[in-house]
């Protein structure tokens, strides 16, 4: 659909509670399961009434907390949203996945925006996978305005974060402007 050109990013009125704690929900068993730990680390002047595409963004969060569980056997997940700038219109947010799992060499980063690319052969063999996930993922943040990048060491950990600017709903413009 991406590269047919044919999808459309939605402007709509939602809450990013809600989106986070859909994504709680979501992992809650898995996370579990593994011994792991998901943590949310949210500033708190990160406005929660949003215009956006709130089920791109949910696919986009779905995708790299997946593989933060996937490459991570013990340790924390942490989501952290922290506010990058704003104005009475609109704000910018950063969202981070970090994981404490097997990282990414400099070499695989380069080429794992690719489709289908994976960090390296034996990835494929032992976690399976088809390596669309962040290719999709980097597509349809671009498609919202944003972008993604990547920290990671090997053995160590990995942070996937990406930028996007929503517009603010009404009542969150106003509550803006009555805390300025
Ligand atoms: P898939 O998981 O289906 O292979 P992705 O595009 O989501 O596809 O990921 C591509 C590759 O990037 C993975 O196969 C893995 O090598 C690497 N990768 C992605 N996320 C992580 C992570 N959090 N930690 C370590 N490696 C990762």
């Amino acid at each position: 659909k991406i590269e047919a050109g044919k999808m459309s990013i939605e402007k709509a009125e939602f809450s990013l509670d809600n989106v986070l704690a859909n994504i709680s929900n979501l992992f809650a068993f898995q996370i579990e399961e593994k011994g792991l730990e998901l943590l949310f680390d949210v500033d708190m002047n990160v406005p929660m009434a949003l215009k956006g595409d709130e089920l791109r963004l949910n696919q986009v969060l779905t995708n790299l907390v997946s593989n933060a569980i996937k490459f991570t056997s013990n340790g924390e997940i942490i989501i952290s949203i922290k506010l990058v700038s704003n104005d009475e219109q609109n704000a910018e947010i950063r969202f981070d996945v970090k994981d404490t799992g097997i990282g990414i060499s400099k070499e695989q980063i380069e080429r794992l925006f690719t489709s289908f690319s994976q960090a390296d052969s034996s990835t494929t063999r032992k976690y399976g996978g088809s390596g669309l996930g962040l290719a999709i993922s980097k597509q349809i943040i671009e498609l919202m305005g944003g972008s993604i990048s990547l920290e990671s060491i090997p053995n160590v950990g990995s942070d996937f974060n990406f930028t996007i600017k929503f517009e603010l709903q009404e009542k969150q413009k106003d509550f803006a402007q009555n805390t300025n």
